[in-house]
């Protein structure tokens, strides 16, 4: 099922148990806005090569929309679309104050060198640099860009707007990013799992981790997961996949992929299957990496208790079609409050730029923890309320806050 068909089930069930009346239903799940842009450049050689730009403005009744951008070839209007309206409920369920956006650039940015990414990265800002704002909507990393793609939309947009550091978080320390950002995703991921196992009479120290997704988010979670004390035993990245039954050593393995471009080959452990690492005998699974992999083919081999959603929609609603994993008794911890550490560390980032006042790593990293362990009991609520499940009880808490403030504001013209 594609990423807006999975989304807006997700969406018409939570609006079911909310009883939401039909003409808000529909004006909640149309998109304000969808922009989408050409992009030429000149490539290094002197040919031009061409690349379309999205840019879907989701919801903004409770604030500036926000969202991430993203550089990956299966960048589409459709997943977009999908990821901008996650974002909308994800950053309601945080309780910061912000709307729903996503971006991307249908492109493979490993095979652009940096001039190549410089220059498409500042076509793009041109072109939409009229619809984004500090108060409007504020763009962040996501999959293929990082702080470096933030600093030059800063300074493109700054060359028609005035110097403005708030209008992208995710920057580099230097432009006023905020220290703790960079980590805030898999710290956040930490956090939540914390809360969940809590719940269940469990603490990370007992419990053996897979990973699916090396990346930023993927790292930072295996790094502090392992910290803190829990054993990741499974690890795959684009490169391949690595097991260790009695724990990897997250260290040794960061160093390897950053030396290797990957943790293929890592001699810390033994090489697996790339596509097994979500079928591995573990007590929880973090899919860190793209949308969709866990489905109805993979659902019945899936053998941890407990899935965190790191990445964004990695479940499809056709893995439960048949309840195939809560049949099973599997606990699933949804994308939009497991992964919110991210954009919750933006929103300080944001307001440090506002108030041209730096925190330190301490504040910003208990400012996460305070609000995750209050998402946690806000979706615990809703989920008594509604008698469901996590997934139900993050959508219902987010699209109840977005249709509370939508109604509050009202439509007159
Ligand atoms: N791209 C991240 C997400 O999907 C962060 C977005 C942000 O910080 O605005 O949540």
């Amino acid at each position: 099922m594609n990423a807006l068909a999975a989304t807006s089930r997700n969406f018409k069930q939570a609006a079911k148990l909310l009883g939401l009346d039909s003409k808000l239903e529909r004006s909640l799940l149309i998109p304000f806005r969808e922009i989408k842009v050409e992009c030429t450049i000149p490539k290094d050689d002197g040919t031009l090569a061409s690349f379309v730009g999205f840019r879907v403005q989701h919801d903004n009744a409770r604030g500036p929309m926000k969202g991430g951008i993203r550089y990956h070839p299966e960048v589409d209007p459709d997943e977009v679309n999908a990821l901008a309206q996650l974002m909308t409920w994800k950053t309601a369920v945080a309780n910061i104050p912000y709307g729903g956006a996503k971006g991307g650039i249908g492109c493979a940015p490993e095979q652009l060198s940096v001039s190549e990414l410089e220059r498409l990265t500042r076509v793009f800002t041109q072109k939409i640099h009229d619809l984004i704002g500090i108060h409007t909507d504020v763009p962040a990393p996501d999959m293929g860009t990082n702080p470096q793609t933030m600093a030059w939309i800063l300074d493109e947009y700054s060359k028609f707007h005035g110097y403005s550091p708030a209008v992208v978080t995710g920057k580099p320390i230097d432009l006023g990013g905020s220290l703790g950002r960079d980590a805030a995703t898999g710290r956040g991921v930490l956090f939540a799992i914390q809360a969940l196992l809590e719940e269940y009479g469990k603490s990370i120290s007992d419990q053996r981790f897979a990973i699916q997704g090396f990346g930023n988010v993927g790292s930072w979670a295996a790094q502090l997961i392992s910290e803190a004390g829990g054993k990741v035993v499974a690890v795959s990245d684009v490169s391949g996949a690595v097991k260790n039954d009695s724990g990897l050593d997250i260290q040794k393995l960061l160093k390897h992929s950053l030396e290797s471009r990957g943790v293929k080959g890592f001699s810390g452990g033994h090489a697996l299957n790339q596509n097994s690492v979500l079928i591995e005998d573990c007590d929880v699974l973090i899919p860190a990496a793209l949308g969709g992999v866990i489905n109805r083919e993979n659902a019945n081999d899936i053998r941890a208790k407990f899935i965190i959603e790191a990445a964004n929609h990695p479940t499809d609603p056709e893995a439960d079609e048949f309840q195939i994993l809560s049949k099973k008794g599997v606990i699933i911890l949804p994308d939009i409050f497991a992964n919110s550490g991210g954009v919750t560390v933006s929103y300080f980032e944001w307001v440090q730029n506002i108030q041209g006042f730096m925190w330190d790593e301490e504040k910003v990293n208990s400012e996460l923890k305070n609000y995750m362990i209050k998402g946690f009991k806000d979706v615990k609520d809703m989920c008594k309320t509604h008698n469901c499940d996590l997934r139900m009880g993050a959508f219902t808490l987010g699209i109840n806050r977005v249709a509370r403030a939508t109604v509050l504001r009202g439509w007159e013209a």
